[in-house]
């Protein structure tokens, strides 16, 4: 598994990412526009400019995290009474109301997924630039991974809506999504775009 077999780039191959046709292009030209003899795709041996967007994605998650965690994710207001809470003061209510299978479930999806996540990619992006050796079927593994887990980190949002329809069946209290959560969203979208963005097979090139 951990043995490096040469790179279709090596071969001088190229594989369709619509049709995964795998083909040998006349001429090899960075700034020539390939398309795949079969389904007529455009062809790239890596996804043009991988590092720098996924870069400026990632930074940009680093940012917004920011906010989705200081910001009220939900407005709950009872007889009159508003209670604004964040993700962790929603997380230390749950834990003090004794919900601690929630309040861990709320923390993992929200705050340590999603921050885990980030580092993983800049992890790669800075493994990827300094052209390391090391380890790189288990590095392939987890993007792979990484990338698997974006589906799950709207979790929250579920949670949100979810309170939402059910604190609305009741007259005395009504529940509205915050700020934090749009923030929120924001960081989850941003994180599938640059794990997407990013790409792995660039873990498996030498160093020029
Ligand atoms: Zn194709």
């Amino acid at each position: 598994m951990s043995e490096r077999l040469p790179t279709a780039k090596e071969l001088s191959l190229i594989a369709c990412r619509s049709c995964h046709l795998l083909s040998r292009p006349p001429s090899v030209e960075e700034s020539a526009q390939i398309l795949c003899p079969r389904c007529g795709a455009p062809l790239h041996q890596r996804k043009p400019n991988s590092i720098a967007r996924t870069w400026a994605l990632i930074l940009a998650a680093y940012i917004l995290y920011i906010p989705a965690n200081v910001l009220p994710i939900t407005k709950v207001t009872s007889l009159g009474k508003t209670q604004l809470d964040t993700i962790m003061s929603g997380v230390i209510y749950f834990v003090h109301s004794g919900m601690w299978p929630l309040a861990l479930v709320i923390f993992i999806a929200s705050v340590f997924v999603p921050l885990l996540k980030l580092l993983i990619l800049t992890y790669l992006l800075i493994s990827v630039q300094r052209g390391s050796t090391w380890r790189r079927a288990d590095r392939t593994r987890l993007y792979r991974i990484t990338e698997a887990v974006g589906r799950w980190s709207m979790l929250d949002i579920y949670v949100v809506t979810i309170l939402v329809a059910l604190v609305a069946l009741g007259a005395f209290a009504t529940i509205e999504a915050g700020l934090g959560a749009v923030f929120f969203a924001a960081v989850v979208v941003t994180t599938m775009f640059a794990a997407m963005s990013f790409d792995p097979r660039l873990i498996w090139d030498e160093r020029k």
